[in-house]
C-alpha cells in the first residue's frame, strides 16, 4: 500500500516553508510539493527590509535560509506538477502530471498568486523580447536603455526603484495620480532623478519590430494618446491567486480561498489554506509565514483528533 503522509503542503513559498516547519517540528511526517523550485513569489523579489528580524535581505537568500530551515526537521521538498486533487477522500489524494499520486491526511494549500497581465495588444508577442514580469530576473539587461514600469503598488515602485540602478530611464506609468505604494516607497521614488511618473496613463499596446520598441499610452482621463519610447516594460498590475485547481472543492470568493482568520481551516475538513492565495487584507511574507505556522499547528491538532 502507498505510504500516506501526514500533511502535504502545496507551494514552497513563505508560507508553504513556515507551514512545513511547525509540521515537522511537530513530528508530522510533511511533504512540501513544488512545481518547479522553491520560494515562490518572493524568490523574485530583489530587496525586503520589513521582514522582522533581517534587517535588509534578497528574495532568493531569504528563500534559501528559508528552505533550509524548513527542511532541517525532516520535512521532504519533492518538485512534482500537480494535475488534479481530490480534497474530500480519505485519505486525501493528490495526482501528478507523471501518472503517480500522493496520499496524505491534511493538505495545506499555500499556492500563492501570480502576476497578472495588462492584456494589451503586444503584451505576449513580446513577453521575454521586451515584455517582463520580475526586474530582479530581467533587470540587467538594460543598463543604458529606457524602460517602463506599469503599476502603482508596492511592487510596481520598489522594483522600479531597482531599475535605476541600470535604466538610463524609468517611467512609471500608473492609471491614477494617486500612488497606491506605502509612502516611504513613493518617497524614495520622487526623489529619483531618472524617473518620471506619468500619469493617469495606461498601457494601450506593446509596439515593436522582432522586438520591443515603446508604448502606445492612454490618458484616462482625456483619451489623449502619446508614444512613449522604451527597450522593456515591466508589469506590476497585482496579482492573481494560483487556486485553479481547488475553485471547485473549497469555498471561494473571487478565486481567493475563504479560510478561517483563527485556524486557516477552509470548507472542506482537514484542508487548511495559507499565504497570498487566500482572503485576507494584508498580503507579506511576514503575514504568509504567520498563517503558514497556524495552519500547521491546526493541522496538527486535526490530525490529533483524527487519531
Ligand atoms: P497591488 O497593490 O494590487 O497594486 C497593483 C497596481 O496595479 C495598482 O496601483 C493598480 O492601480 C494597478 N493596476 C491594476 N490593474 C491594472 C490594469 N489593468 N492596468 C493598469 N494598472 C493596473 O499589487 P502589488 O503592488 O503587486 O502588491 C501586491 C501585494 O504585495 C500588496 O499587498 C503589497 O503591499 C504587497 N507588497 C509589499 C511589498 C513591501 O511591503 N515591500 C512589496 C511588494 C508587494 P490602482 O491603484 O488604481 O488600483
Amino acid at each position: 500500500m502507498s505510504k500516506i503522509w501526514d500533511i502535504a503542503i502545496i507551494g514552497s513559498g513563505p508560507a508553504g516553508m513556515a507551514a512545513a516547519l511547525y509540521a515537522s517540528r511537530a513530528g508530522r511526517e510533511t511533504v512540501i510539493i513544488e512545481k518547479f523550485f522553491a520560494g515562490g513569489q518572493v524568490f523574485q523579489t530583489f530587496h525586503i527590509e520589513n521582514y522582522p528580524g533581517v534587517k535588509s535581505i534578497d528574495g532568493p537568500s531569504l528563500t534559501d535560509i528559508m528552505a533550509d530551515q524548513s527542511t532541517s526537521f525532516g520535512a521532504e521538498l519533492m518538485i512534482q506538477e500537480i494535475v488534479s486533487l481530490d480534497l474530500k477522500a480519505q485519505p486525501k489524494e493528490i495526482h501528478f502530471k507523471n501518472g503517480e499520486t500522493l496520499l496524505t491526511k491534511t493538505i495545506i494549500l499555500a499556492m500563492g498568486a501570480q502576476p497578472k497581465l495588462m492584456e494589451v495588444k503586444g503584451e505576449e508577442e513580446f513577453t521575454g523580447r521586451g515584455v517582463s514580469y520580475c526586474a530582479t530576473c530581467d533587470g540587467a539587461f538594460y543598463r543604458g536603455k529606457e524602460v517602463a514600469v506599469v503599476g502603482g503598488g508596492d511592487s510596481a515602485l520598489e522594483e522600479a526603484m531597482f531599475l535605476t540602478r541600470f535604466a538610463s530611464k524609468v517611467s512609471i506609468i500608473h492609471r491614477r495620480n494617486e500612488f497606491r505604494a506605502t509612502k516611504i516607497i513613493q518617497d524614495r521614488i520622487k526623489a529619483q532623478e531618472n524617473v518620471e511618473l506619468i500619469t493617469p496613463y495606461v498601457v494601450k499596446e506593446v509596439v515593436g519590430e522582432g522586438k520591443m520598441t515603446g508604448l502606445i499610452l492612454s490618458n484616462r482621463e482625456t483619451g489623449e494618446e502619446r508614444n512613449l519610447e522604451a527597450e522593456g516594460v515591466f508589469v506590476y498590475v497585482g496579482y492573481a491567486p494560483n487556486t485553479e485547481l481547488v475553485t471547485q472543492q473549497v469555498e471561494c470568493q473571487d478565486n481567493y480561498i475563504l479560510a478561517d482568520d483563527r485556524d486557516m481551516s477552509t470548507s472542506v475538513e482537514g484542508v487548511f489554506a495559507a499565504g497570498d492565495l487566500r482572503v485576507k487584507n494584508l498580503r507579506q511574507v511576514v503575514t504568509a509565514v504567520a498563517d503558514g505556522a497556524i495552519a500547521a499547528v491546526s493541522a496538527d491538532h486535526y490530525l490529533n483528533e483524527l487519531e
